[in-house]
C-alpha cells in the first residue's frame, strides 16, 4: 500500500490530476513517499460492479470497497478529489459510453422484470447518488478555509450581487405536515435489530428487516405527506405567478437519492398538473416517469402532438422558471440533479437574490424548499441580507465547521429505511423484544424515513467540537433545535460531554434559524465563529459560507478525522465540473482550480509527518503551503477565458514555488540539495513552458470519452508542454 493514496475520479478534477498528480508523485517520491491511486470514478464503479459481463483484461478491482476498509484502519492517508454522485441520465449516459468502447455491460432497466434484470438494476441502483463518500467517511468534519485562502478573499474581494430591501425573493416551505414537523426520535437504551412494517387493512408488509444498532443510537422516523406537498406545490406556483417571480426547486437529489428524487417528481406533476390529468395513462404507457424530471418527459413525448400542444398551453400560463441554461431551455425542473440545493441557495444568495430566467435575465426567485428541517437557514439569510444588504468580503470574517458525519449518519444514511408508502396504514418500527418503537399514520404516497445517528460517531463530534474550540478560542455553535425530535436526543449527548469537560460556557446551541443569524452577525462583525452541526448542514453550511466569504467551496480546506486514526483530505466541490469539462472539449482551457487539492496535499504530508514521524514529509508539506501563497498571492490561479493561464499553467507555477521553497529550507539539507537543479530548471524554462502551454488552447481536446477517457490522449492533452515534462518526467 502506497502512503498517500490519490483517487481517480471523473470529470475536471480527474482532467486536473492527469497534470497534477506526476507533479506529486516526482516530488514526493524524493522524500521517500509513495503516491498511489484508486479509481472511485462512476466509470471505475461500474466495470468492478460486473465482472461477468466482462473479458478478462476488462476487468477492475473493486478500488472502493479496498479504501472502504483501509478507512478503518489508522494507515489511511486518502487524498478524495470530487467524484460524480451519478443521478439515472448520468448512470444510463456512462454505461452507453463503456458499452460503445467495447465492454458488454447489460443496458439499466428501467423496468426490470426477470429475475436477472431485477438482480442488474439492483447493482446499477447501488452506484447511484452519494455512492461513495458514506463509504469512505469513517470520521466526523472539519471544514475551514485555510488562513492563506481566507487572507486572499479579504485582500481581493470577490464580486458580490446587491441585497435589497424590497426583494421579492423568499424561501417557501411547508406549513406542516413534512419531514420536520412529523419527526419522532428515540435513544436506545440498548443494542437493537428492528423492522420496519406498514400494517393495511390487507395485512402486514415488511419494508425492511433485521437493522442493528449498537446501544446508545439515536433512531429517528419521520414521513411527508403526498397530499400536504401537492397542495404546497400547487399553492407556490400560483403564489409564484402572481409575486412575479421565478419559480425554482431546491433539493439534494444526489445525496438524499430516494426521497427528494419522489418529491422532485411531484413538483414535475404539479407544475404539469393539467397535463398529467387529461394524459396520465398515456403518459405511464410511453414509459414516463417525473421522478426523472420534464426532460426525459418531453423526449418521450416529442412525437405526440396532442401532449405536446397540452405542454404548450400549460407552460404558458405558468410563472416564468428558474433556468439551468436559458440558452438551451434547460429548465429547474429537466433533470432531478442539476439543481442541487447546497450550490443552487448560495449562488442565488451571493447573486442578491437573482437567478436566471427563461429570458436569460436575472430576477427575484421563488426559492421553494419543501421540508423545514433546514429551509430556515436560507430563509433567515436571504431576510438578513434584505435587511442588512450584501456581506463585504473584505471585511468579513469565517464560519469554520465541525460536522457529524461518520457511519452515516442521520438523514445522509437514510436510504436503505427511505420508502415510498404504496397503500394506507401504519409504518412500525418494531423492536425485536417487540415494542414498538416509532408508528406513524401514512397514506399511500408518503415518503416516510428513519434516520440514525451513532453514539460513538456522536461523542467523537463533541470532541472534536471541543478540541477545535480551544485552538480557535472563537465563538461556536451547537446548531440544534431543543424543539426538534433529533436534535433533542442530540443535546442529551452534548451537554453532559461540554459540562464534564469544564467548557459548556464555551459552546452556545441554538435552532438553526437563531445560529444562521447569530453566525451572520459574527462575521459581518469580522469575527469568526464554529458552526457544529449535524451532517445536513454539515454540506449545506460549508458551500455557503465559503460562496459568501471566499466566492467558491472549492477552495476549503476539508479534513475527515477518522475514527480509526487515520486521514481522508477532501479536496471540495466539484458542482460545475461538468462545465469545465465542456469547455475543455470545445476550446482546449481548463478552468478548475486545483487549490482545494493543494490545500488538501499540504495537509495529507502533515499528517503523514505527524502519523509515521516522516519528517521529511513535513518538510515536504511545509513547502506545498509556501506554494499555496505563492499562487495566489501571486495571481496564477486559473483563469476563466480561453487564451488565458488555465489549470495547467497553475500547475508549472505550483512546482516552481514548491520546488523553490524546497531548496529553499535548512530543514533538510538532502531535499534542499535534490530541488535545487529542479527549481533552477523550472525557472529557466518559463518562457518555453508558458508558450507551450498557450499554444495547446483554442482547438478542440479530444479526451477519448466524457466518463472512461483514454489514459493517453488525457495525458497528451493536459500536459502539452515538452519542456516542463522533461522536468517532471
Ligand atoms: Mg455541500
Amino acid at each position: 500500500m502506497s502512503d498517500i493514496i490519490y483517487t481517480k475520479v471523473d470529470e475536471a478534477p480527474e482532467l486536473a490530476s492527469a497534470s497534477f498528480l506526476p507533479i506529486i508523485q516526482k516530488f514526493a517520491a524524493a522524500a521517500g513517499v509513495s503516491v498511489g491511486t484508486k479509481d472511485i470514478s462512476l466509470a471505475g464503479r461500474i466495470l468492478a460492479t460486473f465482472p461477468d459481463y466482462l473479458a478478462a483484461d476488462q476487468r477492475q478491482s473493486d478500488d472502493l470497497a479496498e479504501l472502504g476498509e483501509l478507512v478503518k484502519t489508522p494507515d489511511a492517508n486518502v487524498i478524495k478529489l470530487p467524484n460524480i454522485s451519478a443521478s439515472v441520465p448520468q448512470l444510463v449516459a456512462a454505461v452507453k459510453e463503456l458499452q460503445a468502447q467495447g465492454y458488454a455491460l447489460p443496458n439499466y432497466p428501467e423496468t426490470p422484470e426477470t429475475d436477472e434484470e431485477k438482480a442488474v438494476r439492483a447493482k446499477y441502483d447501488g452506484l447511484k447518488g452519494s455512492a461513495v463518500n458514506p463509504v469512505l467517511r469513517e470520521g466526523n468534519s472539519d471544514r475551514r478555509a485555510a488562513k492563506a485562502v481566507k487572507s486572499f478573499a479579504q485582500n481581493n474581494p470577490h464580486r458580490m450581487g446587491e441585497w435589497v430591501a424590497d426583494s421579492k425573493t423568499r424561501v417557501a416551505s411547508m406549513s406542516g405536515d413534512d419531514f420536520f414537523s412529523n419527526e419522532v426520535s428515540a435513544t436506545l437504551a440498548n443494542a437493537a435489530t428492528a423492522k420496519i412494517v406498514l400494517e393495511t387493512a390487507e395485512g402486514e408488509t415488511v419494508l425492511k428487516d433485521g437493522i442493528s444498532y449498537p446501544a446508545g443510537t439515536v433512531v429517528d422516523a419521520t414521513f411527508m405527506s403526498a397530499a400536504a406537498l401537492d397542495a404546497f406545490l400547487a399553492d407556490e406556483i400560483a403564489k409564484t405567478k402572481e409575486e412575479g417571480t421565478l419559480f425554482s426547486l431546491h433539493m439534494k437529489a444526489t445525496m438524499m437519492k430516494v426521497s427528494d428524487p419522489i418529491i422532485f417528481g411531484h413538483a414535475v406533476k404539479a407544475w404539469l398538473a393539467p397535463v398529467f390529468d387529461k394524459f396520465g395513462d398515456k403518459l405511464a404507457a410511453l414509459g414516463v416517469n417525473p421522478n426523472q424530471g420534464l426532460g426525459a418527459l418531453l423526449a418521450a413525448v416529442k412525437d405526440e402532438a396532442d401532449i405536446m400542444a397540452a405542454i404548450e398551453d400549460v407552460t404558458a400560463a405558468r410563472p416564468p422558471m428558474y433556468m439551468v441554461d436559458s440558452d438551451k431551455g434547460i429548465t429547474n425542473l429537466h433533470v432531478p440533479s442539476d439543481v442541487i440545493i447546497d450550490a443552487s441557495m448560495p449562488a442565488l444568495i451571493r447573486a442578491g437574490g437573482k437567478g436566471w430566467g427563461p429570458d436569460g435575465k436575472e430576477s427575484d426567485t421563488n426559492c421553494v424548499i419543501p421540508d423545514n428541517s433546514y429551509a430556515p437557514v436560507y430563509d433567515e439569510t436571504v431576510k438578513f441580507f434584505k435587511e442588512n444588504g450584501k456581506l463585504n468580503p473584505a471585511t468579513a470574517g469565517t464560519v469554520q465547521n465541525i460536522g457529524l458525519m461518520a457511519q452515516k449518519a442521520e438523514e445522509y444514511g437514510s436510504h436503505p429505511t427511505t420508502f415510498e408508502i404504496a397503500a394506507a396504514g401504519t409504518v412500525k418500527m418494531i423492536l425485536d423484544d417487540g415494542s414498538v418503537l416509532h408508528s406513524h399514520a401514512v397514506q399511500a404516497g408518503d415518503i416516510w424515513r428513519s434516520a440514525s445517528a451513532r453514539k460513538a460517531p456522536i461523542e467523537d463530534w463533541v470532541n472534536l467540537a471541543i478540541a477545535r474550540q480551544k485552538a480557535e478560542g472563537t465563538r461556536a455553535i451547537f446548531w440544534l433545535d431543543a424543539n426538534r425530535a433529533h436534535d433533542a436526543e442530540l443535546i442529551a449527548y452534548v451537554k453532559p460531554i461540554l459540562e464534564a469537560q469544564g467548557v459548556a460556557d464555551k459552546f452556545e446551541i441554538m435552532a438553526p434559524r437563531e445560529a444562521t443569524r447569530a453566525s451572520l452577525e459574527t462575521i459581518t462583525k469580522g469575527e469568526n465563529t464554529i458552526a457544529i452541526t449535524g451532517n445536513v448542514l454539515r454540506d449545506y453550511l460549508t458551500d455557503l459560507f465559503p460562496i459568501l466569504e471566499l466566492a467558491t467551496s472549492a477552495k476549503m480546506l476539508s479534513i475527515v478525522k477518522l475514527m480509526n486514526g487515520g486521514g481522508l483530505f477532501e479536496t471540495g466541490a466539484g458542482g460545475s465540473a461538468p462545465k469545465h469539462v465542456q469547455q475543455l472539449q470545445s476550446e482546449n482551457h481548463l478552468r478548475w482550480d486545483s487549490l482545494g487539492e493543494f490545500c488538501a496535499l499540504g495537509e495529507s504530508l502533515t499528517f503523514l509527518a505527524d502519523a509515521k514521524g516522516n519528517e521529511k514529509a513535513r518538510v515536504l508539506g511545509e513547502a506545498v503551503d509556501a506554494a499555496t501563497q505563492g499562487i495566489l498571492d501571486n495571481g496564477h490561479s486559473p483563469s476563466r477565458k480561453v487564451g488565458e493561464p488555465d489549470n495547467r499553467d497553475s500547475h508549472y507555477w505550483f512546482a516552481r514555488y514548491w520546488a523553490e521553497a524546497l531548496a529553499a529550507q535548512t530543514k533538510d539539507a538532502d531535499l534542499a540539495a535534490q530541488f535545487a537543479p529542479i527549481a533552477e530548471a523550472l525557472v529557466a524554462g518559463e518562457a518555453a513552458i508558458i508558450a507551450e502551454l498557450a499554444a495547446a488552447q483554442g482547438v478542440a481536446a479530444d479526451l477519448g470519452g466524457y466518463y472512461h477517457g483514454d489514459a493517453a490522449k488525457t495525458a497528451a492533452v493536459m500536459r502539452p508542454s515538452a519542456t516542463l515534462n522533461a522536468i517532471i518526467g
